[in-house]
Order: structure tokens, then sequence, then C-alpha cells
């Protein structure tokens, strides 16, 4: 039995044999062939067939987009032009690996030339040649694994396009040698209600078809666990299980509600958060649905958005932040393109008032869907830094008949006035990661700083405090809708910093409804007194834990 350590995501734990992902193979060099031309033609084709008819059956067990990238790249594979490019180069003298890797290097070179939607098909061809030429090597294919049971991935990290091809049914955990509580990895696992511990560092003894206990509570994976073990897992994973079906309200232990709320970027989410027990929406991403638009939605086009959100959510609390385009969600119509440095530039509320239009059509939009409906339509906008832009967001959105108009708190500006931002704001929702990246000066898009995009940091959560102390003191309610709310210990600390709701990723919910049930608020509260005392992340995190522990 060995142990390994790493960084948990959330409180998930998984028994299940290793399936491990592929390494890249090493790519091919140009040298003679010693098998002859007929030779390295028939192993061409041999290979070029195995990985025609692998793509094909992971494109049949696969859905929606997952489904048509794996079909395109199958008529890729098998394109006659480029069986007789491979052969041109095989007659030349090449090996059938050369061949392959220039032949498809050649292609996808002309692709990105084109651009657009063909240029961003290059990628998919390079997958191609990696797959041909593990096949000709007698290797296994890169990419997920297929296999009929379900699994535990162990991998180096996860490359984008692979997180597209993973089904909860098969994928029982995840375990990563690299990536950090922030990375890609760690948000799609926490995202999807993966179990997972990333950043193990050496995962050489985790070989496939070994058994393996995945305990992101605890950062630990159990390499070959003795039978005591296993049982022990085995019990707590069936209690998880159990407790994912329950749903109810959040509450502290001494009965004090703490309201569990969704983000949610499309209607189509939905159902999913209500079956986790979601109690309304608190953070819609409504700038998610018009992504890939050139022109401004029209107000009919989003009424029937908004209309279909509420219908879901009837009788319960939706709160939708109006447009935030500009960094990593630029929106054509709205932000300014060229800005040496967008996220200080003109996004969220200060492009929207740049195109004050695009936000009245948007209120309007949302004054209409919510009339017919029967929810508690709050609204909120995001980027708000000063005092003077709340004043006017709250001011457009009363005239637009919307009663509650608040303002995100993502900039350390408006969390040190959140007093006077609450003069005019009739709540606050705090943005964690926005927040983080500003407060500590760390892109939030970097991975080399992403130790430092961690919201545990005591200056972080001094700036939560400021606003929780706000809030009561002005009688308004305040929300946290960041990744922060969805990390277990942590919701607990942001309740005891005076957040009144917390919104999160639907799968988190569980975990969170889960932490807080343990503790009272004063405990909450104590908890929030020893995190801000400490002097860096991890301290405050151990701080935290360690009044938790003692507590109930
Ligand atoms: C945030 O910044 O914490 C937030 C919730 O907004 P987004 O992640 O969409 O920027
Ligand atoms: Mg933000």
């Amino acid at each position: 039995m060995t142990r390994l350590s790493g960084s948990g995501i959330g409180l998930g734990v998984a028994v299940g044999p290793v399936a491990r992902m592929a390494e890249p193979e090493p790519d091919p060099v140009d040298e003679d062939s010693a098998l002859g031309a007929d030779a390295e033609r028939a192993r061409a084709r041999e290979a070029i067939a195995a990985t025609v008819g692998d793509l094909t059956a992971r494109a049949a067990a696969a859905e929606g987009t997952a489904a048509e990238v794996l079909e395109a790249q199958a008529m890729m594979a098998e394109d006659p032009t480029l069986s007789e490019a491979i052969d041109a180069r095989i007659d030349a003298g090449a090996t059938a690996e050369w061949a392959v890797h220039a032949a498809i290097a050649e292609f996808r070179e002309q692709l990105a030339g084109i651009g657009g939607y063909l240029g961003e098909r290059a990628a998919d061809l390079t997958d191609v040649s990696r797959r041909v030429i593990a096949s000709l090597r007698g290797r296994p294919a890169p990419g997920l694994p297929v296999r009929d049971e379900p699994y535990v991935l162990v991998a180096r990290d996860l490359a984008p396009a692979d997180t597209a091809g993973l089904d909860r049914a098969t994928v029982l955990a995840l375990v990563t040698a690299d990536g950090g509580p922030t990375s890609h990895t760690a948000i799609l696992a926490r995202e999807m209600g993966i179990p997972a511990v990333v950043a193990v560092g050496d995962v050489s003894s985790c070989v496939d078809g070994e058994t393996v206990i995945v305990d992101a509570a605890q950062g630990a994976v159990v390499v070959a666990p003795g039978p005591k073990e296993r049982e022990e897992a085995e019990r707590r994973a069936d209690e998880r299980r159990t407790r994912a079906g329950a749903t109810g309200p959040g509450v502290l232990a001494d009965g004090h509600p703490v309201p569990l709320l969704a983000n949610l970027g499309s209607p189509a989410e939905a159902p999913e958060a209500a079956r986790l027990g979601a109690e309304g929406v608190g953070l819609f991403r409504t700038e998610f649905l018009f992504l890939g638009a050139r022109h401004a939605p029209t107000r009919d086009h989003q009424v029937a958005a908004y209309r279909e959100l509420f219908r879901a959510f009837a009788g319960k609390k939706v709160v939708v932040r109006v447009l935030d385009a500009g960094a990593d969600k630029p929106l054509p119509f709205l932000t300014d393109g060229g800005e040496e440095n967008p996220a200080l530039g003109r996004r969220g509320l200060r492009a929207l008032r740049a195109h004050e239009e695009i936000l009245r059509t948007q209120l309007e939009a949302l004054a209409v869907a919510s009339a017919d409906s029967e929810v508690e339509l709050w609204v909120m906008a995001p980027m708000v830094s000063t005092a003077e832009e709340a004043a006017y967001f709250a001011a457009l959105a009363h005239e637009h008949g919307i009663r509650a108009a608040g303002v995100m708190i993502e900039v350390p500006s408006s969390a040190l006035i959140a007093d006077r931002i609450l003069r005019h704001a009739d709540f606050a929702s705090i943005g964690t990661n926005d927040l983080t990246q500003y407060t500590l000066a760390a892109d939030r898009q970097l991975g080399t700083v992403a130790s430092l995009q961690d919201p545990w940091h005591p200056a972080v959560l001094r700036l939560v405090r400021e606003v929780g102390v706000a809030g009561r003191a002005a009688g308004r309610a305040v929300g946290v809708c960041g990744e922060a709310a969805a990390d277990p210990l942590l919701a607990v600390v942001l309740v005891g910093l005076g957040a009144d709701t917390l919104s999160m990723a639907p799968s988190a919910i569980g975990d969170v409804r889960l932490a807080l049930s343990r503790v009272t608020r004063t405990e909450a509260e104590r908890a929030a007194v020893a995190a801000l005392a400490a002097e860096d992340a991890a301290a405050a995190k151990a701080a935290a834990q360690a009044v938790v522990a003692a507590s109930g």
C-alpha cells in the first residue's frame, strides 16, 4: 500500500481501477526506411485503418460536440489526398512514421493558413498524426483511455480537448501529477462533480489496472489499499452518494439559514441545478449566452432566454448579472479592441456604460421576462469600482422597473468603500475570482502566477470582511458568487465574515451544505477570525480547519 498526497478538489472519495492517460509519443525523425516502400505503405494503411476504427468507436460512444469532433477526425484520417501524400513520401524512401508526420504537418499548415473555422481544425490534425504514429509503434493511442468499466483517470495533466470527452459515468475520479487547485483540471473536476487530487507529483506507482482510493477530502491517493481501507472508502463513497441525492436548504448547526444558490451560464443548466438542491440562482452570467455573437442581442431574443431560466426557478430568487464583457470574455459589440491590458480596461459596467443602449435593452428584456414570471428578480452590475458607478446602475435599473439593483464587489476599491456603495445599491455580491486577481495583482488566466490566485489569502478575506460589515450596518444582503464559495471550508469562513448567501457551481452544493450544517454561526465567526489573523493563505486555511475540527 502506498499513500500519495496532493491538493484535493471537493470532498469526494472514490475507489476503482487505474486507467492511465498515455503520455505523448516523441515525434519521429526523418530517416531512410529499412523495410522498403511496399512494406511501409502497408504499415501506414493498417495504422490509418486502426486509427479510423478507434476514432469512429469513440465518436459512437460520445455525444454532442465531442462526437462531432471525433467523427471529423476520423474523416480527416481517411482522406484519400492525405494517403496519396503519405505514399509519395514513402516512395521517396521515408519510413511510414516520418511520411505520416510530414504529410499531416503540411496539411496542417495549409489549414492554419486558411484561418477561421478550418484553421481551428489544425489542432485536430495534430492529434490524428499522433494517433497514427502511436499505432505504427504499437503504443496506446494518446488521450482518454477507452474502457467498458468505470475507472480512475491518472494523467500528467488534462488537455482542453480531453476534457470534452470526459464521461461522468465512466470517470470515477481524477489524479494528476501537475496542475494546481485553481488549474483548468481542478475547475473542471469541481464543475463535473468528479473527486480529484491534483499536483501529486510522482504518479508512477498508479499503474494500469491497480486499485486506488482517491480521497479528495484528505488530498490523498492510496495505491493498492488493504481490505480495511477499501471498505472504509467504499462506505464513505456510498454515504456521499446518498448525501448528493439529499436536498434541502443550506442551514448552520444552530438553524441559521444560508441559502445555497447556483452559478449558471445557460438556462439549459437549470434542471441539473434544481436537482442538486439549488435554492435559486445567485449568478446568471448573461454574457455566456452571447459569447459567439457579433451583434448585440435583440430584446426579444433575450426575453426568450430569460423566460426559459425564470420558468425553471418559479417562486425562487434569481440574480442576473448584466453583460460582463472584456478581458477573458470579449464581446465584439461591447469590447474595445487593442487594449494593452484589458483586465484593467473598459470592461464590465464600464463597457456597458459606453454603450448605454445595450444596457437599457438588457434591463428592459429582464423586466419584461420577469413581469409574467414568478421569480424574485435581482439584477447586478459587474466590475463596479466607485460609488458613482453604483448610483448610476441602480438608478438606471430602477428606472426600468427592476426592484432589486445590486453590484458585484470584484475590485478592491469597491470592497474598501462598500459602506458608500451600499448607500446606492440594494445588495452586493462578492466575486472572489476577480477580487483575488486584483488584490494579489495576479492574472487569473496565467498559470505562472496561479499560486497567488488564492482566495484564502488574508488580504482577500479582509476585503470580504469589509463588505460583510458594511452589509450588516446598512441592512443590505451580501452574497458571495466566486469559486471561493464552492470550497466547503472557505464557505464556512465566508459566512463567518458576513456572507448571507453563497452561490456556486451546482455540483459543489452538497459538500458546502454538509460543511455548513456542522458549525454554528459563532463557530463560523471564530473560524473567520482565525483565518484573518493568519499570515498567508495556507496558514489561514489551517487556522480555519483547526477551529472547525474543534467545533460541534
Ligand atoms: C468573479 O469574478 O468572482 C465572478 C463571479 O465573476 P466571473 O468569474 O464571471 O468573472
Ligand atoms: Mg468577475
